[in-house]
């Protein structure tokens, strides 16, 4: 089969009817997390009570309670036609981890039954020396372990009972995403609650959210399987751009193909069963690239649905005919993917607090909490940009994409003028609801709810969106704990800092309202110079004023993830214990070797389609001329009027040879890259790889321009991004 019947078939193919729900969203949702209403239903009191306590409080979950709650979630899973079951984690790779085991046990009269206990529910032990861990493994013990957290719910997939677990080694390091995560939660909670319980005593916990925004594109599947590149590495590693692409704004929000639309309703199906709040789907911006949103909620479970999501977006799609891509980068010259990151915080008694409160000190409470949450991150501004490189967000990054490569907060005109004004009122003054008290000069005034987010920077990675934090750099294809667990610790860590100074102002029996506004003020006047900027973020004279700021701008990607081991980002984690010296360490070996890796095997790809596909490509129609001019010359004795042949031969020769040229010299690259031992200086190596793809890719775009169509092996992006 060609190229133009792969296209034809594509082009045809006619969507799939989703799969129709039995009754309404209300009545199914849910129906396949053993969530807190089946715990009602199939536990005995005891047990449930011990088991609340776990979820609530942290308490350890027991063996006697892990039995009574084994059982009745045997019980429920049978009811669901359940066979299997397996613990399910989120090693150091781009995906989750499952093995799966039978129910079946002999039932010693020569049959068997379904078998379900405490212990399989609490604890696994796959062989950590197969997951990255960075040496840990070597350093300490071999095994490592997975165990239960009971604050996921268990779930089922087709027939399978899925036990959402943390991955650790038997000393306790994590080799997972959840486990920092988890103590990060722990952290920003820890060190919030005593703020907050200085203006509200009724608050007892303080729970961190997250609402992600998952884009991605879809592919058909057919035209998918004809590139090898996007096959093995999740992006086009060659294609001259389509002659029409997202210049025309037409694809943004407009209406959903309806192959595509079929996919997303069998998407919300299968999501809101599993109980994940899947609230919004959209065209984005490219061609083929598309959005979908739950509504926010507890940061770790929201996670866990991400993730849920993603597996499911990808088996899905397949149904319909499609692959779909992750990738941060599928196609060179229109828009990447990424993954907003929502982030907030809130109490048990109900009080969001990056929102405008309902009184003057509801409104300190609120300003307090947005002033450390941005000197939190221009601190670990450099951090926070390491906890989302990657070797496939470094196409973003610092390439005119959502994440400029350099971390900075928008906040908006009113809330830059409401701090501005904060500086220069006494600290006594009180922070108005907007509106209430007519205007003056000396008020300090914020509006209750921001109606208005028209002025939002789309150029900025952290921008303020009137009840929330966007992290706006995330990976589309990332697991969003790593960004999360450095803010969570690098705001834990800020918060530690400013309560201690609180406290000496109140030591010094200064009122509540002018001891905070007292500390306060020096963090906003450093907050406003360094970290704000509701410029455009994709300049060059903001990389410039972000340099003189003392911002990072680095780019590379090995180098930014050095940032974790920096003495100060190491004090962080461990003073707020979410990670010890020795994770960190370990990580940034997994990250190193992950980039190195990745870069690795897009070159031998790109390599190998330049050798195998391309060339011979070239070649061919190189013939095709020769013939051509060779019969010209039979016929008429000269070439006269064969110029824009005998040009076109030329032209090749010189891509051939120079594609030639540069994929010898790669792979020469590669080879001394592999001969390093450090992790780090071999990323490095592969860095400086990384950079020599376009000198490769230029080439073979400049002969897809050139080379008869019928010759050309691969789909073109004009045909993988406008079937669908
Ligand atoms: P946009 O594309 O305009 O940013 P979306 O509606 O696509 O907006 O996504 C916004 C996301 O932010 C949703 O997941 C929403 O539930 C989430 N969100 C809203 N309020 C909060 C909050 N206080 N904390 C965390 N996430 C929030
Ligand atoms: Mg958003």
């Amino acid at each position: 089969m060609d190229r133009f019947d792969l296209v034809k078939e594509s082009f045809e193919k006619k969507a799939v009817a989703a799969e129709m729900p039995q009754g309404k969203p209300s009545d199914y949702f849910g129906e396949l997390v053993f969530d807190r209403n089946k715990m009602h239903r199939y536990l005995d009191a005891n047990t449930l009570a011990a088991l609340l306590d776990c979820i609530d409080n942290g308490k350890a979950l027991d063996r006697k309670t892990a039995d009574g709650v084994a059982r009745g979630i045997k019980e429920w899973a049978l009811e669901h036609h359940v066979t299997h079951v397996t613990h399910w984690f989120q090693p150091l790779t781009d995906t989750t981890a499952e093995k799966h085991d039978s129910l079946i046990e002999y039932d010693r009269k020569g049959g068997v039954i379904e078998s379900f206990d405490g212990r399989s529910l609490a604890q696994q032990e796959p062989d950590a020396s197969s997951f990255p861990n960075g040496g840990i493994r070597a350093t300490f013990e071999a095994r490592g372990y997975t165990a239960w957290d009971p604050t996921s719910p268990v779930f089922i997939q087709d027939d399978t009972l899925c036990i959402p677990t943390i991955f650790i080694s038997y000393t306790g390091e994590a080799l997972d995403y959840k486990t920092p995560l988890k103590r990060s939660i722990k952290a920003v909670s820890d060190a919030a609650l005593p703020i907050c319980r200085l203006f509200d005593p009724s608050a007892s916990k303080v729970l961190v959210y997250l609402g992600w925004e998952q884009e991605y594109f879809l592919v058909d599947e057919a035209l998918y399987a004809a590139r090898p590149d996007l096959m093995i590495t999740g992006r086009t590693l060659m294609g001259h751009s389509s002659s029409k692409n997202q210049q025309l704004d037409d694809h943004y929000f407009g209406s959903i193909p309806s192959r595509v639309a079929e996919f997303m309703r069998d998407l919300e199906l299968a999501g809101h069963r599993l109980g994940i709040p899947i609230k919004t789907r959209h065209n984005e911006v490219a061609p083929n690239q598309f959005e979908l949103a739950p509504i926010y909620g507890e940061a770790n479970l929201a996670n866990d649905q991400n993730l849920m999501v993603m597996n499911l977006m990808t088996k899905i799609a397949r149904k319909h005919g499609f692959v779909v891509l992750f990738h941060e980068k599928p196609f060179d010259g229109v828009n990447g993917s990424g993954k907003h990151n929502n982030w907030s915080l809130g109490t048990d008694s109900g009080t969001q607090l990056l929102a405008p409160g309902k009184s003057p000190m509801g409104n300190l409470q609120f300003i307090t909490f947005f002033v450390n949450v941005l000197a939190a991150v221009q601190r670990h501004n450099a951090l926070l940009k390491a906890s989302i490189a990657s070797a496939t967000n470094a196409h973003r990054l610092g390439a005119n994409e959502a994440p400029p490569a350099i971390v900075s907060a928008f906040l908006g005109k009113t809330m830059t003028d409401v701090l501005r004004k904060l500086l220069t009122v006494p600290s006594d003054t009180a922070i108005e609801i907007a509106g209430k008290k007519g205007t003056s000069l000396e008020l300090v005034e914020i509006p209750e709810i921001f109606v208005d987010n028209t002025d939002r920077n789309r150029t900025s990675p952290f921008a303020f969106t009137g009840n929330r934090f966007e992290f706006r750099a995330v990976g589309s294809s990332a697991n969003c704990a790593g960004a999360l667990t450095t803010l969570n610790a690098a705001v834990a860590e800020q918060l530690l800092d400013f309560k201690e100074k609180l406290d000496m102002e109140l030591a010094a029996g200064k009122a509540l309202n002018i001891a905070v506004m007292d500390t306060l003020k020096p963090l906003i006047a450093s907050v406003i110079d360094v970290i704000c900027f509701d410029g455009n973020g994709y300049t060059e004279e903001w990389r410039h004023e972000a340099e003189r700021r003392g911002l990072d701008t680095e780019t590379s990607v090995p180098e930014m993830i050095k940032v974790f081991s920096r003495p100060e980002s190491v004090a962080m984690f461990k003073r707020t214990g979410v990670f010890t010296e020795s994770e960190l360490n370990a990580r940034n070996e997994v990250k190193w070797e992950t980039y190195s890796k990745k870069v690795q095997i897009e070159s031998r790809v790109l390599v190998r389609m330049a050798i195998n596909h391309i060339i011979p490509a070239a070649v061919s129609y190189k013939s095709l001329l020769l013939k051509e001019l060779a019969a010209n010359k039979e016929v008429f004795g000269n070439l006269d009027g064969c110029a824009t042949e005998l040009a076109l031969v030329q032209k090749v020769n010189a891509y051939v040879e120079k594609i030639d040229d540069l994929a010898r010299e790669m792979k020469e690259a590669r080879k001394r890259a592999n001969a390093i031992e450090s992790e780090y200086e071999k990323a490095v190596a592969y860095h400086g790889i990384a950079e020599s793809f376009n000198g490769i890719r230029q080439p073979i775009d400049k002969l897809e321009e050139i080379v008869d169509n019928r010759l050309w092996p691969l789909p073109k992006y004009r045909e993988l991004l406008f079937i669908s």
